[in-house]
């Protein structure tokens, strides 16, 4: 089912284009990623799709409704970026305040458990850590119980474990039948987490496909180091179709190729009763993915 139709969107700020052409469409259940480098459009996107912005041109269908329609509210949260949220404002204010404008708000309580804000309900927002604002942030995204939840940059600015402990959380929402839009510009974040991502570049969609289907696209190659058990002969590597280059170094080979060649090697190794100690593969990510779309890295 679709719960989110974005149709030929357009938006521009004076003579900045922002969003060029964006076409996608996000079923219900999954985690459907935003992917690009700053400055592609993501925010605009989903600020449309918030109905926090109007488009200029082009449609946006939310759970069949139209963005700016008051009955989404209870349906749809948000998490931006800024929270803009007052210092002096304590969790369990913040908790309260938000609570009250939905018709049928989620137990803050658990929800401040499972994102271990437990302790900090009443210390105010300005000395909140920054993994506790963003926390925090998420609370208030989830507070309404919405059907939907759109959440932008979630783990900007987080040291590695406390985007990782997010990572785990949100996969718990997605559990609890949520859908959600992550807008990201982490490709590890974007892997790990999204069943579908639309890649954004310069106000356009430039692909659109599951993590593990942008990468398969590429023709990118790989290569695969190990030690042989026992001696191996080139040739019967440079048999599959899938290995274009033999190197030794040493006692090591290096078997550099397109496709599954993984499991090329491996097999012709198997047949051979030969076992690869050492194995390091070098393969294609979402960042070559992305750099092959774009001609640029997502970092720059
Ligand atoms: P992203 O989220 O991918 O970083 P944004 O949607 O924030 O991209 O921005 C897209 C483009 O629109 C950028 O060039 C940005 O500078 C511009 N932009 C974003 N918000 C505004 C605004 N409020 N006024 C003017 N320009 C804006």
């Amino acid at each position: 089912m679709t719960v989110i139709e974005v149709r030929n969107l357009r938006k521009a700020y004076g003579d900045t284009v922002a969003v060029r052409d964006v076409s996608f469409t996000v079923e219900a259940g999954e985690i459907f990623g935003i992917l690009g480098p700053n400055g592609a459009g993501k925010t605009t996107t989903v600020e449309c799709i918030s109905g926090l912005r109007a488009a200029d041109g082009g449609t946006i269908r939310v759970l069949g409704r139209d963005p700016g329609d008051r009955s989404l509210r209870n349906d749809v949260g948000v998490q931006l970026q800024e929270s803009g949220l007052p210092d002096k404002l304590t969790v369990r204010e913040a908790l309260d305040l938000y609570s009250s404008f939905y018709a049928e708000p989620a137990d803050w309580r658990a929800l401040t458990r499972e994102l271990g804000l437990g302790e900090k309900l009443k210390t105010s927002y300005a000395k909140l850590s920054g993994g506790q604002k963003q926390r925090l942030s998420i609370a208030l995204a989830l507070i309404g119980s919405p059907k939907i939840a759109i959440l932008d940059e979630l783990t900007t600015g987080l040291d590695p474990q406390a985007r990782r402990d997010t990572w785990d959380l949100i996969e718990g929402v997605r559990a609890s039948g949520v859908t959600i839009v992550l807008v990201t510009h982490f490709m590890e974040e974007a892997e790990r987490l999204c069943d579908r991502l639309a890649v954004i570049d310069r106000g356009q969609v430039v692909a659109l496909d599951t993590p593990a289907g942008l990468i398969a696209g590429m023709d990118t190659e790989q290569r695969i180091r190990f030690r042989p058990s026992a001696p191996i002969d080139d040739a019967l590597l440079r048999a599959r179709p899938e290995v274009r280059e033999v190197h030794r170094h040493g006692s090591q080979i290096e078997v550099v190729g397109t496709g599954n060649l993984l499991h090329a090697v491996t097999s012709v190794l198997a047949v051979n009763e030969i076992i690869a100690a050492d194995l390091r593969i070098e393969q294609a990510s979402l960042d070559d993915a992305f750099v092959q779309l774009t001609g640029r890295s997502v970092k720059e």
